[in-house]
């Protein structure tokens, strides 16, 4: 699916606080979990039940959006100075394998182009290393369901290795965790690994510069970015949570980035 040119004037309407007229509001949403907690989860704002995940990208489908990856959004981004004015990019952190069981479906029969930022050293793991602590350990996706996904259109970003906290461990550290995740995905996939999502969100003016010296185009937040400009190594995005239960409650979350 291609953009087309004639939306980027739709995109220059007015942002309200920006002062250059171009909408700076990165139209990105975010998922963690589509699933329904274990009984025995204790931090549950995370999972999305698959039907109603199914519902959200229905409605996304059938109000026009374009769906595009993350790195197709940001260099869209980069060449023409704002977002297509119909333009998505549906996210999801950590690669726990309900993003094969549960999502992946649903995005292949909607032609539904995501990305999903994963942690390399999880792997074909079951593990609780994205979890908050205390949290039951879950199974992540393997090599041959991401290689799967990647052919059908899937992008895969690093979200590092271990899904270490990257404003508190020491720089030596995040330049292992950045660079060692997106060399493990290039090999892994045979593509360039673009993009990046820092865990839990947290990062730090030194961190931004090595997500990008090692050669990512950007890299996304949650809510920690700045609100008034966009900087491509600190984006926010829009996070989707078990508490958006009815569409409605879905919709006006995308409020912000819809134009028409
Ligand atoms: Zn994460």
């Amino acid at each position: 699916m291609s953009v087309k040119a004639e939306h980027i004037d739709a995109a220059l309407k007015p942002s309200g606080g920006t002062g250059n007229g171009v909408r700076q509001v990165v139209p990105v949403i975010q998922y963690h979990m589509i699933d329904r907690p274990t009984p025995a989860s204790q931090v549950r704002g995370g999972f999305t039940p698959p039907e109603r995940f199914a519902k959200q990208m229905a409605y996304l489908k059938t109000h026009g959006y374009e769906f595009l990856t993350a790195s197709e959004l940001i260099e869209f981004y980069i060449g023409e100075g704002c977002f297509p004015a119909r333009g998505i990019a549906i996210t999801f952190d950590d690669g726990c394998r309900d993003a094969y069981t549960n999502a992946f479906p649903v995005l292949r029969d909607l032609e539904i182009k995501a990305t999903m930022f994963i942690v390399p050293s999880c792997i074909g793991k079951t593990d609780s290393k994205t979890l908050a602590e205390g949290e039951p350990a879950r199974p992540h996706l393997s090599r041959n369901e991401i290689l799967e996904m990647s052919k059908s259109g899937i992008e895969f970003g690093s979200h590092t290795m271990n899904h270490r906290l990257l404003h508190k461990i020491p720089l030596r550290d995040v330049e292992y965790e950045v660079v060692e995740s997106k060399r493990y995905l290039e090999d892994l996939l045979r593509k360039p690994c673009k993009t990046f999502a820092y865990p839990a969100g947290y990062y730090s003016e030194e961190v931004e510069h090595v997500v990008e010296a090692a050669g990512h185009i950007c890299a996304f937040s949650t809510i920690y970015g700045p609100k008034n400009r966009i900087d491509l190594f600190a984006l926010n995005r829009i996070e989707i949570f078990r508490r958006d239960r009815f569409l409605c409650q879905f919709a006006k979350r995308l409020e912000r980035i819809q134009l028409t």
